[in-house]
């Protein structure tokens, strides 16, 4: 594929996309009609009620679950009626960030991002450790290196989520109310390091919050309401941001 061709192509696509929990009886709609084409080196937040289908429009974009209806075309590959195979394939190029950090208490920061790197058959003859080493450092915690999750405050545990979901490289990067646990300033320098890593790396950012301090990392906010996806009206956002004292998105 040409630079030209991989600048206008949407990273992420997806149209007329239903989805369902349950069987029988049971079923119940949670996703409705959505439509959304992201492009590269988009960092595009999603906002939205408790229960309003964040999270699962979030998996299925991952790979975590399988699309059933509609369509959903991620770097791509068609994930509706995608093998497993497929679906591993894409993974691998998109890095993951959750509201809980999900380390492993049982290995060091270094260990947790090196890990993350030995599942790539891409990285079997790089030097991992250094790798894992410089992404620490990016994040600010080279001198934690060799610290295990429970010596490190919420906000390291995060900034090491951060290194271990970007140090391959990944195309994609989805995080879920990554800043759910964190006070105000490291919540911030949190998003701040996401973004700044992304810039580098013209990776795109899919993040869901509720957080209304950072808003204004986006560059288009989209809202989820009752399983349906409607655009935010950006003077919405950027009212709600200023009063939340972000209020710089003017500037910029
Ligand atoms: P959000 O992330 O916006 O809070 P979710 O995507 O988690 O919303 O949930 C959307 C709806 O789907 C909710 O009504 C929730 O109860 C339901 N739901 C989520 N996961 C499951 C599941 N595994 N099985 C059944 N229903 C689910
Ligand atoms: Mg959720």
């Amino acid at each position: 594929m040409s630079n030209y061709t991989s600048r206008i192509n949407p990273v992420i696509s997806v149209h007329h996309l239903n989805h369902y929990f349950g069987r029988g009886e049971l079923r119940k709609q949670v996703l409705f009609d959505i439509n959304l084409d992201i492009y590269p080196g988009e960092i595009v937040i999603m906002t939205g009620p408790s229960g309003s289908g964040k999270t699962t429009l979030l998996a299925l974009v991952g790979g975590l679950r399988s699309a059933q209806e509609g369509s959903l075309t991620i770097l791509g590959q068609e994930m509706c009626g995608a093998s497993k195979r497929q679906l591993m394939q894409v993974r691998q190029k998109i890095g993951y960030i959750f509201q809980a950090h999900n380390l492993l208490t049982f290995l060091t920061a270094k260990q947790n991002v090196r890990m993350s790197l030995e599942l790539h058959d891409r990285y079997l003859n790089r030097d991992i450790d250094r790798l894992a080493t410089e992404t620490l450092n990016a994040v600010g915690l080279g001198d934690r290196l060799n610290y295990y999750p429970e010596n490190l405050s919420g906000g390291q545990k995060q900034r090491v989520a951060i290194a271990r979901a970007l140090a391959s490289h990944p195309q994609i990067v989805l995080a879920d109310e990554p800043t759910a646990s964190l006070d105000k300033k490291s919540g911030r320098d949190v998003v701040e390091i996401m973004q700044r890593l992304a810039k580098e790396q013209g990776c795109t950012i899919l993040l869901v919050t509720h957080d209304n301090r950072i808003l204004d990392v986006a560059d288009r906010i989209i809202q989820m309401e009752d399983g349906f996806l409607v655009e935010a009206a950006q003077d919405k956002f950027l009212t709600t941001s200023m009063q939340a004292g972000g209020g710089n998105r003017s500037l910029s």
